[in-house]
């Protein structure tokens, strides 16, 4: 991967007054190593991480991926980041982008083992191509995460609900998806209900409404998912949370998984049952996603 830009960041405590944070920024070469060896998100995965679209030189829904950074601080008990100076990195990594689609990350790491501070940084590279998944969709395989759907409330340091670096087992899923020959898992809950993917939301169509399983259940709360039922709402589509069992995934009149950059791929086969595709309602959903969002 070509990372094009990279940004370390000192962190300005979440009441900081300044507006002018030039001085807590500085550009490192995004191909050469930057990280101490104490450094605790690559020791532990101790930290957390958005992930933002770009696409032509424009970032995506940058205040959602804000809100959610800082409500992963508050899960994780990490200092609050403040908006503004994370705001003027999101900015200056957009203006380094270039054309076409890329992706930006932000990362607050607990930082250096024993050290004072968090450490932050943020990154530009370009995003992989997605436009097969987007137009013949995915198959995927539905996974047990092993846990009820009530776990998260009786279990708050599992830090589920949080964007956490650690996520070795969700590329562990996907691993076990493609062995099952599908692209892609869908989580379950152990009793057994539908969560979201390793690295997505899952949006169900049952007849002209547009279900998305409540973001209470312990998954993330997707930007992308936020934004695609704010535009079905506009186009005078039904939306709604709910508790969905696995059988509303088989039983659905379409589904999609959801995020930042791959964006809507339609899924084509939940566990080998097909699912029929709408081609025309993705590449709407595609074609609205791609446009400039904030
Ligand atoms: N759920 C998980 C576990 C994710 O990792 C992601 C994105 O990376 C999503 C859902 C979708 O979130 P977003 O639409 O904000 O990219």
């Amino acid at each position: 991967m070509a990372w094009r830009y990279a940004l370390m960041i000192d962190p300005a405590a979440s009441d900081d007054t300044r507006t002018d944070f030039d001085s807590t920024f500085s550009e490192v070469d995004p191909s050469a190593p930057a990280l101490t060896v104490g450094e605790l998100s690559t020791q532990r995965g101790d930290g957390i991480f958005e992930s933002i679209g770009v696409v032509d030189g424009h970032a995506q829904e940058v205040e959602a991926h804000l809100q959610r950074l800082a409500h992963s601080a508050e899960i994780c008990e990490l200092p609050a980041p403040h908006l503004g100076q994370w705001r003027e990195a999101v900015r200056r990594a957009e203006a380094a982008s270039g054309a076409g689609e890329s992706v930006i990350k932000l990362i607050l790491s607990r930082g250096v083992e024993h050290g004072p501070t968090p450490t932050a940084w943020v990154t530009v590279a370009p995003a992989a191509d997605f436009t097969e998944a987007r137009t013949s969709g995915i198959r995927v395989a539905v996974l047990d995460r092993g846990y009820s759907i009530d776990l998260p409330g009786r279990a708050p340091w599992l830090l589920l609900g949080a964007k956490t670096l650690s996520y070795a087992v969700n590329m562990a899923a996907i691993r076990e998806a493609k062995r099952r020959g599908a692209d892609d898992a869908v989580f379950v809950s152990s009793d057994g209900f539908v969560l979201e993917a390793p690295t997505a939301s899952l949006v169900i169509r049952r007849g002209d409404t547009f279900v998305t399983p409540a973001p209470n259940g312990g998954i993330l709360h997707g930007t992308t998912q936020l934004s695609l039922f704010e535009h079905l709402a506009d186009r005078g589509f039904a939306t709604a949370y709910e508790t969905l069992p696995v059988s509303a995934l088989y039983e659905a009149d379409a589904a999609w998984l959801l995020s930042s950059v791959r964006l809507a791929a339609p899924i084509t086969a939940v566990d080998d049952r097909p699912l029929a595709v709408d081609a025309d309602l993705t590449a709407s959903f595609n074609a609205y996603l791609l446009s400039p969002r904030d």
